[in-house]
């Protein structure tokens, strides 16, 4: 191989280990991962809810509640990328407390930092236009297209292997580390990833292959959310 393809090689690496948070070793499948859980597997949709509920896990935003509106729950509509919402959004007047940029985002139970986009760069509008032009031809939003669409995300994993992903971040917390406790500041509400003016935090609560609210109604979600999350 010609010695440019080996600086490319070389700088990809770079770029790849930089987008990795630098305590401790984040991809080891053997870590513990509380109630002395060490397996990871596939479960139940009603056993990943159980656990959930036995994680007593408070909501990413102090003070909030689950949105009022129900275009921006699981399962709604995104026509502009041919697919549906697979999270939750926080956004300003909809979830009883003021949301802005710089509001912090909490670890909403204890859990391991998986990826911390610590070194994010904004794709731009040009590159954003083709990616949803391309999701409008195949008719789907690529798993690609919606990691770059997320923006600057911080994803935690909890007992079990549920994963909880934090989304359009502003930052990360210098504080972060790979072990955090519930409570802990992760990040900060931005835009990172959306054209959209209106700074929000999109969480979503991933459980083995699928997302939490998956084909359920709002109300479904909603009666779920109050259970999983109660004060
Ligand atoms: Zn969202």
């Amino acid at each position: 191989m010609k010695m440019s393809g080996w600086i490319t090689i070389f700088c990809f690496s770079m770029l790849f280990l930089n987008c990795r948070v630098e305590e401790g070793n984040v991809n080891d499948t053997d870590m513990k991962l509380g109630d002395n859980i060490e397996v990871k597997k596939e479960l139940s949709y009603d056993d990943y809810i159980k656990i959930l509920k036995g994680m007593k896990p408070i909501l990413p935003i102090k003070g909030s509640h689950i949105t009022t509106s129900t275009g921006q729950l699981p399962n709604a509509p995104r026509k502009y990328r041919y697919g549906i919402h697979e999270g939750f959004d926080f956004y300003d007047g909809f979830c009883g407390v003021k949301i802005e940029k710089g509001t912090p985002v909490l670890a909403i139970s204890n859990g391991k930092v998986i990826r911390a986009d610590t070194n994010y760069k904004e794709i731009g509008a040009g590159k954003r236009k083709e990616l949803l032009k391309e999701a409008r031809q195949l008719g789907y939003t690529p798993e690609t297209t919606l990691d770059i669409l997320r923006g600057r995300q911080v994803w935690l994993e909890h007992s079990n292997g549920i994963i909880t992903r934090y989304c359009h971040l502003s930052g990360i917390s210098k504080e972060i580390k790979v072990d955090v406790q519930k409570g802990n500041i992760l990040g900060f509400v931005g835009g990172s990833g959306t054209s959209s003016k209106t700074p929000h935090l999109h969480f979503e609560i991933r459980l083995g292959k699928d997302f939490l609210g998956k084909g359920k109604s709002p109300e479904e979600i909603k009666q779920l959310m109050d259970e999983i999350f109660k004060k």
